[in-house]
Protein backbone atom coordinates (compact mmCIF):
# COMPACT_ATOMS: atom_id res chain seq x y z
CA UNK A 1 0.00 0.00 0.00
CA UNK A 2 1.47 3.31 -0.85
CA UNK A 3 1.77 5.53 2.20
CA UNK A 4 -0.62 8.43 2.67
CA UNK A 5 2.36 11.63 2.17
CA UNK A 6 1.33 14.61 4.93
CA UNK A 7 4.92 15.49 5.87
CA UNK A 8 5.17 18.20 3.04
CA UNK A 9 7.28 20.86 5.01
CA UNK A 10 9.70 18.07 5.64
CA UNK A 11 10.36 17.38 2.30
CA UNK A 12 8.18 17.28 -1.15
CA UNK A 13 8.16 14.29 -3.57
CA UNK A 14 10.56 14.99 -6.39
CA UNK A 15 8.29 16.16 -9.75
CA UNK A 16 8.59 13.55 -12.70
CA UNK A 17 10.17 16.78 -14.76
CA UNK A 18 12.24 18.03 -12.69
CA UNK A 19 14.11 14.46 -12.61
CA UNK A 20 14.07 14.59 -16.46
CA UNK A 21 15.62 17.94 -16.40
CA UNK A 22 18.16 16.49 -14.67
CA UNK A 23 18.93 13.19 -15.84
CA UNK A 24 21.16 14.32 -18.62
CA UNK A 25 23.86 16.22 -16.28
CA UNK A 26 23.80 12.80 -14.36
CA UNK A 27 25.27 11.02 -17.23
CA UNK A 28 26.76 12.07 -20.39
CA UNK A 29 26.35 16.47 -19.58
CA UNK A 30 29.18 16.03 -16.97
CA UNK A 31 31.18 18.58 -17.96
CA UNK A 32 32.79 21.35 -15.22
CA UNK A 33 30.96 24.64 -15.57
CA UNK A 34 34.76 26.26 -15.38
CA UNK A 35 35.79 24.28 -18.18
CA UNK A 36 36.28 26.32 -21.67
CA UNK A 37 35.84 23.23 -23.88
CA UNK A 38 31.85 22.43 -24.72
CA UNK A 39 30.95 19.72 -22.21
CA UNK A 40 32.06 22.87 -19.84
CA UNK A 41 30.08 25.15 -21.75
CA UNK A 42 27.35 22.99 -22.06
CA UNK A 43 27.26 22.80 -17.97
CA UNK A 44 27.86 26.38 -17.95
CA UNK A 45 25.01 27.48 -19.92
CA UNK A 46 22.62 25.16 -17.61
CA UNK A 47 23.79 26.89 -14.42
CA UNK A 48 23.02 30.08 -16.32
CA UNK A 49 19.31 28.68 -17.00
CA UNK A 50 19.30 27.70 -13.64
CA UNK A 51 20.04 30.86 -11.48
CA UNK A 52 17.70 32.61 -14.17
CA UNK A 53 14.77 30.58 -13.64
CA UNK A 54 15.53 30.72 -9.50
CA UNK A 55 15.66 34.36 -9.64
CA UNK A 56 12.45 34.86 -11.41
CA UNK A 57 10.93 33.04 -9.31
CA UNK A 58 11.60 35.58 -6.71
CA UNK A 59 12.03 38.79 -8.57
CA UNK A 60 15.91 38.81 -8.09
CA UNK A 61 18.38 39.78 -10.59
CA UNK A 62 20.45 36.44 -11.45
CA UNK A 63 23.91 38.08 -10.32
CA UNK A 64 22.80 37.99 -6.97
CA UNK A 65 22.00 34.40 -6.35
CA UNK A 66 24.05 32.48 -4.96
CA UNK A 67 23.86 28.68 -5.00
CA UNK A 68 24.23 25.90 -2.01
CA UNK A 69 23.62 22.69 -0.70
CA UNK A 70 20.96 23.57 0.81
CA UNK A 71 18.60 25.69 3.20
CA UNK A 72 20.49 25.33 5.92
CA UNK A 73 23.74 26.60 4.15
CA UNK A 74 21.95 29.07 2.66
CA UNK A 75 20.99 30.66 6.35
CA UNK A 76 24.52 30.01 7.58
CA UNK A 77 26.16 31.86 4.66
CA UNK A 78 23.56 34.69 5.53
CA UNK A 79 23.98 35.18 8.84
CA UNK A 80 27.41 34.38 9.21
CA UNK A 81 28.83 36.12 6.31
CA UNK A 82 26.85 39.31 6.35
CA UNK A 83 27.29 39.92 10.84
CA UNK A 84 31.04 39.17 10.10
CA UNK A 85 31.51 41.39 7.30
CA UNK A 86 30.08 44.59 9.49
CA UNK A 87 32.69 44.74 11.30
CA UNK A 88 33.75 45.02 14.93
CA UNK A 89 31.88 47.98 15.80
CA UNK A 90 28.82 45.98 14.95
CA UNK A 91 28.14 43.18 17.07
CA UNK A 92 24.41 42.98 17.89
CA UNK A 93 22.16 40.84 15.80
CA UNK A 94 18.56 40.43 15.90
CA UNK A 95 16.39 37.10 14.90
CA UNK A 96 13.47 35.18 16.53
CA UNK A 97 12.84 33.05 18.98
CA UNK A 98 10.90 30.70 16.48
CA UNK A 99 13.55 30.42 13.83
CA UNK A 100 14.80 27.18 12.21
CA UNK A 101 17.65 25.70 13.75
CA UNK A 102 20.28 26.42 10.97
CA UNK A 103 19.50 30.45 11.92
CA UNK A 104 19.19 29.84 15.77
CA UNK A 105 22.50 27.77 15.85
CA UNK A 106 24.42 29.72 13.50
CA UNK A 107 23.16 33.22 15.64
CA UNK A 108 24.40 30.53 18.63
CA UNK A 109 27.80 30.47 17.65
CA UNK A 110 28.39 34.02 16.54
CA UNK A 111 27.21 35.06 20.68
CA UNK A 112 29.55 32.49 21.60
CA UNK A 113 31.87 34.34 19.14
CA UNK A 114 31.04 37.61 21.08
CA UNK A 115 28.07 39.10 19.63
CA UNK A 116 25.36 40.17 21.02
CA UNK A 117 22.28 37.85 20.12
CA UNK A 118 18.64 39.06 20.72
CA UNK A 119 15.53 36.67 20.10
CA UNK A 120 12.60 38.69 19.85
CA UNK A 121 9.11 36.99 21.40
CA UNK A 122 6.39 35.58 19.48
CA UNK A 123 2.96 36.19 19.96
CA UNK A 124 0.14 33.49 20.71
CA UNK A 125 -0.04 33.29 16.97
CA UNK A 126 3.84 32.99 15.95
CA UNK A 127 4.40 36.46 14.51
CA UNK A 128 6.90 39.09 15.75
CA UNK A 129 5.79 42.33 17.29
CA UNK A 130 7.29 45.07 14.47
CA UNK A 131 6.96 47.41 17.63
CA UNK A 132 9.83 44.46 19.31
CA UNK A 133 12.01 44.85 16.44
CA UNK A 134 12.07 49.04 16.35
CA UNK A 135 12.94 48.03 20.48
CA UNK A 136 16.19 45.81 19.61
CA UNK A 137 17.93 47.80 17.37
CA UNK A 138 21.01 49.99 18.05
CA UNK A 139 23.37 51.53 16.07
CA UNK A 140 25.78 48.81 16.31
CA UNK A 141 23.04 46.03 14.67
CA UNK A 142 24.78 44.30 11.85
CA UNK A 143 21.69 41.82 10.95
CA UNK A 144 18.17 41.44 11.35
CA UNK A 145 17.27 37.56 10.44
CA UNK A 146 13.62 36.72 10.15
CA UNK A 147 11.85 34.00 8.94
CA UNK A 148 9.35 34.74 6.53
CA UNK A 149 7.10 31.48 7.13
CA UNK A 150 7.25 28.79 10.10
CA UNK A 151 8.30 25.01 9.23
CA UNK A 152 5.97 24.03 12.16
CA UNK A 153 2.80 26.19 12.38
CA UNK A 154 3.26 28.17 8.85
CA UNK A 155 2.54 31.55 10.58
CA UNK A 156 3.74 34.41 7.84
CA UNK A 157 5.48 37.09 9.12
CA UNK A 158 5.24 40.90 8.37
CA UNK A 159 8.39 40.80 6.32
CA UNK A 160 7.94 43.73 4.38
CA UNK A 161 7.30 45.97 7.29
CA UNK A 162 10.02 44.43 9.59
CA UNK A 163 12.70 44.90 6.58
CA UNK A 164 11.67 48.59 6.80
CA UNK A 165 12.15 48.76 10.05
CA UNK A 166 15.18 47.50 9.99
CA UNK A 167 16.22 49.61 6.78
CA UNK A 168 15.26 53.10 8.80
CA UNK A 169 18.51 52.12 11.18
CA UNK A 170 20.29 50.67 7.89
CA UNK A 171 20.53 47.36 9.11
CA UNK A 172 20.47 45.00 6.32
CA UNK A 173 17.56 42.09 6.58
CA UNK A 174 18.08 38.49 6.05
CA UNK A 175 14.66 36.17 5.86
CA UNK A 176 14.52 32.61 5.67
CA UNK A 177 11.53 31.62 2.89
CA UNK A 178 12.18 28.06 2.59
CA UNK A 179 8.62 27.21 3.81
CA UNK A 180 7.05 30.02 1.54
CA UNK A 181 8.54 29.62 -1.61
CA UNK A 182 5.73 28.67 -4.13
CA UNK A 183 2.48 28.45 -1.83
CA UNK A 184 3.00 32.43 -1.27
CA UNK A 185 4.19 35.34 -3.57
CA UNK A 186 7.59 36.29 -3.15
CA UNK A 187 9.30 39.82 -4.18
CA UNK A 188 12.97 40.51 -3.22
CA UNK A 189 12.40 44.05 -4.12
CA UNK A 190 8.43 44.68 -3.07
CA UNK A 191 9.70 42.75 0.53
CA UNK A 192 13.15 45.09 0.12
CA UNK A 193 15.22 42.51 1.95
CA UNK A 194 18.98 42.07 1.46
CA UNK A 195 19.23 38.62 1.51
CA UNK A 196 16.83 35.34 1.19
CA UNK A 197 17.05 31.85 1.83
CA UNK A 198 15.61 29.17 -0.57
CA UNK A 199 16.19 25.29 -0.02
CA UNK A 200 14.58 22.55 -3.45
CA UNK A 201 13.36 20.23 -1.60
CA UNK A 202 10.52 21.97 -0.10
CA UNK A 203 9.03 22.35 -3.95
CA UNK A 204 9.55 19.29 -4.97
CA UNK A 205 12.82 19.68 -6.13
CA UNK A 206 16.21 17.66 -5.16
CA UNK A 207 17.41 17.74 -1.33
CA UNK A 208 20.61 19.04 -0.92
CA UNK A 209 20.88 22.06 -2.98
CA UNK A 210 19.21 25.24 -2.64
CA UNK A 211 20.50 29.00 -2.79
CA UNK A 212 20.84 32.43 -1.10
CA UNK A 213 19.20 36.09 -2.89
CA UNK A 214 22.18 38.29 -1.58
CA UNK A 215 21.58 42.05 -3.05
CA UNK A 216 24.87 43.32 -4.82
CA UNK A 217 25.98 45.97 -2.32
CA UNK A 218 25.23 43.76 0.96
CA UNK A 219 28.23 43.77 3.10
CA UNK A 220 29.40 40.25 2.99
CA UNK A 221 32.40 37.90 4.33
CA UNK A 222 32.20 34.36 2.14
CA UNK A 223 32.49 31.27 5.27
CA UNK A 224 34.55 29.47 2.57
CA UNK A 225 37.29 29.82 0.36
CA UNK A 226 38.28 28.15 -2.56
CA UNK A 227 37.72 28.81 -6.55
CA UNK A 228 35.82 31.69 -7.46
CA UNK A 229 32.67 29.69 -8.06
CA UNK A 230 29.53 31.88 -7.61
CA UNK A 231 31.57 34.54 -7.79
CA UNK A 232 33.25 34.09 -4.90
CA UNK A 233 30.99 34.14 -2.63
CA UNK A 234 30.02 30.20 -2.00
CA UNK A 235 32.98 28.59 -3.81
CA UNK A 236 33.36 25.43 -4.70
CA UNK A 237 32.92 22.98 -8.10
CA UNK A 238 29.33 23.71 -8.87
CA UNK A 239 26.36 20.89 -8.29
CA UNK A 240 25.28 21.00 -11.89
CA UNK A 241 22.34 18.29 -12.07
CA UNK A 242 20.68 19.56 -8.88
CA UNK A 243 20.81 23.29 -9.62
CA UNK A 244 19.82 22.08 -13.11
CA UNK A 245 16.58 20.36 -10.82
CA UNK A 246 16.21 23.89 -8.75
CA UNK A 247 15.86 26.20 -11.12
CA UNK A 248 13.23 23.54 -13.07
CA UNK A 249 11.61 23.10 -9.68
CA UNK A 250 11.79 27.03 -9.14
CA UNK A 251 10.09 27.94 -12.51
CA UNK A 252 7.54 25.23 -12.25
CA UNK A 253 6.32 26.28 -8.74
CA UNK A 254 6.58 30.36 -10.65
CA UNK A 255 3.86 28.87 -13.32
CA UNK A 256 1.39 26.99 -10.34
CA UNK A 257 1.22 29.94 -8.19
CA UNK A 258 -1.52 30.81 -9.25
CA UNK A 259 -2.90 27.20 -9.03
CA UNK A 260 -1.72 25.35 -6.72
CA UNK A 261 -1.70 26.74 -3.41
CA UNK A 262 -5.91 27.79 -3.18
CA UNK A 263 -6.28 24.12 -4.65
CA UNK A 264 -4.27 22.97 -1.82
CA UNK A 265 -5.98 25.77 0.91
CA UNK A 266 -9.52 24.18 -0.46
CA UNK A 267 -8.36 20.97 0.39
CA UNK A 268 -6.86 21.72 3.95
CA UNK A 269 -9.55 23.81 4.89
CA UNK A 270 -12.20 20.86 3.74
CA UNK A 271 -9.80 18.44 5.73
CA UNK A 272 -10.19 20.60 9.19
CA UNK A 273 -13.80 20.70 8.90
CA UNK A 274 -14.90 17.73 8.32
CA UNK A 275 -12.30 16.55 10.98
CA UNK A 276 -14.01 18.81 13.32
CA UNK A 277 -17.14 17.27 13.08
CA UNK A 278 -15.91 13.65 13.39
CA UNK A 279 -13.01 14.47 16.34
CA UNK A 280 -13.23 16.55 19.37
CA UNK A 281 -10.74 18.46 21.39
CA UNK A 282 -8.67 19.64 18.59
CA UNK A 283 -7.11 22.98 18.53
CA UNK A 284 -5.12 24.82 15.55
CA UNK A 285 -2.04 26.02 16.76
CA UNK A 286 -0.22 29.12 15.01
CA UNK A 287 -2.16 32.22 13.02
CA UNK A 288 -5.76 31.43 11.76
CA UNK A 289 -5.28 33.59 8.85
CA UNK A 290 -1.22 34.94 7.73
CA UNK A 291 -0.71 31.57 7.25
CA UNK A 292 1.11 28.37 4.76
CA UNK A 293 -2.36 27.27 3.45
CA UNK A 294 -0.58 23.80 3.30
CA UNK A 295 0.29 23.21 6.91
CA UNK A 296 -2.15 22.30 9.64
CA UNK A 297 -0.41 22.17 13.40
CA UNK A 298 -3.04 20.58 15.83
CA UNK A 299 -3.06 20.19 18.79
CA UNK A 300 -5.80 16.36 20.15
CA UNK A 301 -6.63 17.27 23.52
CA UNK A 302 -4.97 14.73 25.62
CA UNK A 303 -3.01 12.47 23.12
CA UNK A 304 0.57 12.12 23.22
CA UNK A 305 1.98 13.49 19.67
CA UNK A 306 4.66 10.80 19.50
CA UNK A 307 1.92 7.40 20.52
CA UNK A 308 -0.04 9.42 17.49
CA UNK A 309 2.39 9.84 14.73
CA UNK A 310 3.48 6.20 15.46
CA UNK A 311 -0.41 5.39 15.53
CA UNK A 312 -0.90 7.05 11.92
CA UNK A 313 2.62 5.54 10.83
CA UNK A 314 1.16 1.76 11.32
CA UNK A 315 -1.54 2.98 9.55
CA UNK A 316 0.47 4.16 6.47
CA UNK A 317 -0.06 7.98 7.35
CA UNK A 318 2.97 9.90 7.35
CA UNK A 319 2.58 13.03 9.69
CA UNK A 320 5.23 14.84 11.93
CA UNK A 321 5.02 15.67 16.17
CA UNK A 322 6.00 18.78 17.97
CA UNK A 323 7.92 17.13 21.03
CA UNK A 324 10.66 14.78 20.86
CA UNK A 325 10.97 12.53 23.78
CA UNK A 326 14.66 12.12 23.86
CA UNK A 327 16.68 9.97 26.42
CA UNK A 328 13.52 10.38 28.85
CA UNK A 329 13.19 14.00 29.13
CA UNK A 330 10.08 15.05 27.02
CA UNK A 331 11.52 18.02 24.55
CA UNK A 332 8.53 20.91 24.08
CA UNK A 333 8.68 22.60 20.02
CA UNK A 334 10.49 25.61 20.79
CA UNK A 335 8.36 27.03 18.08
CA UNK A 336 5.01 26.66 20.59
CA UNK A 337 7.05 26.87 23.26
CA UNK A 338 7.96 30.59 22.48
CA UNK A 339 4.10 30.97 21.47
CA UNK A 340 2.84 30.65 24.71
CA UNK A 341 1.38 27.31 24.25
CA UNK A 342 0.91 25.00 27.33
CA UNK A 343 3.43 22.15 28.12
CA UNK A 344 0.36 19.68 28.00
CA UNK A 345 -1.65 21.64 24.88
CA UNK A 346 2.57 21.50 23.08
CA UNK A 347 2.86 17.95 23.51
CA UNK A 348 -0.27 16.94 21.80
CA UNK A 349 0.70 18.61 18.46
CA UNK A 350 1.22 17.04 15.62
CA UNK A 351 2.19 18.97 12.31
CA UNK A 352 -0.27 17.93 9.20
CA UNK A 353 1.38 19.47 5.66
CA UNK A 354 -0.38 18.89 2.27
CA UNK A 355 1.59 19.59 -1.26
CA UNK A 356 0.02 19.86 -4.53
CA UNK A 357 0.76 15.87 -4.75
CA UNK A 358 -1.96 15.82 -1.99
CA UNK A 359 -5.83 14.08 -2.72
CA UNK A 360 -8.99 14.35 -0.88
CA UNK A 361 -9.43 10.52 -1.14
CA UNK A 362 -5.61 10.33 1.23
CA UNK A 363 -7.06 13.39 3.38
CA UNK A 364 -10.38 11.32 3.94
CA UNK A 365 -8.63 8.28 4.92
CA UNK A 366 -6.33 10.19 7.38
CA UNK A 367 -9.81 11.48 9.29
CA UNK A 368 -10.90 7.57 9.75
CA UNK A 369 -7.16 6.97 10.98
CA UNK A 370 -7.23 9.97 12.88
CA UNK A 371 -10.66 8.53 14.65
CA UNK A 372 -9.19 5.32 15.28
CA UNK A 373 -5.77 6.36 16.85
CA UNK A 374 -7.68 9.15 18.84
CA UNK A 375 -10.16 7.10 20.14
CA UNK A 376 -7.58 4.58 21.05
CA UNK A 377 -5.02 6.42 22.57
CA UNK A 378 -7.75 8.54 24.57
CA UNK A 379 -9.06 5.18 26.13
CA UNK A 380 -5.99 3.57 26.71
CA UNK A 381 -3.77 6.72 27.40
CA UNK A 382 0.25 6.62 27.30
CA UNK A 383 1.14 4.96 24.10
CA UNK A 384 -1.73 2.39 23.34
CA UNK A 385 -0.15 -0.56 23.52
CA UNK A 386 1.72 0.53 20.72
CA UNK A 387 4.90 -1.50 19.93
CA UNK A 388 8.08 0.73 19.74
CA UNK A 389 9.02 0.79 16.18
CA UNK A 390 12.68 2.49 14.33
CA UNK A 391 10.88 5.52 13.75
CA UNK A 392 10.33 6.18 17.31
CA UNK A 393 13.78 7.82 16.97
CA UNK A 394 12.99 11.05 15.80
CA UNK A 395 10.16 13.50 15.94
CA UNK A 396 11.56 16.40 15.52
CA UNK A 397 9.85 18.58 12.87
CA UNK A 398 12.02 19.26 9.58
N1 LIG B 1 14.71 26.74 7.02
C1 LIG B 1 13.47 26.24 7.16
C2 LIG B 1 12.36 27.13 7.56
C3 LIG B 1 13.24 24.88 6.92
O1 LIG B 1 12.01 24.38 7.07
C4 LIG B 1 14.33 24.06 6.52
C5 LIG B 1 14.13 22.62 6.27
O2 LIG B 1 13.75 21.88 7.12
C6 LIG B 1 15.60 24.64 6.41
C7 LIG B 1 15.75 25.98 6.65
C8 LIG B 1 16.80 23.84 6.02
O3 LIG B 1 16.79 23.55 4.65
P1 LIG B 1 17.63 22.29 4.09
O4 LIG B 1 16.90 21.07 4.53
O5 LIG B 1 17.62 22.49 2.61
O6 LIG B 1 19.00 22.41 4.66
Amino acid sequence: MEPIYLDNNATTRLDPAVLAAMEPYLRDRYGNPSSVHALGRAARAAVRTAREEVAGAIGAAPEDIVFTSGGTEADNLAIFGIARAAGPARRRVVTSSIEHPAVLEAAERLEREGHDVIRLPVDGQGRVRPDDLANALRGDTALVSIMFANNEVGTIQPIRELARIAHARDVPFHTDAVQALGKTPIDVDTLDVDALTLSAHKIHGPVGVGALFLRRGTPFEPTIVGGGQEGGRRPGSENVASIVGMGTAASLARSRLASDPHRVRDLAERFLRKLRATVDGIELNGAPRDRLSNCLNLSFEGVDAEALVVSLDLAGVCVSAGSACSSGTLEISHVLGAMGLSPERARTAIRISLSRDTKWVELDQTISHLERSVTRIRTIGGDAGIPSSPAKISYRFR
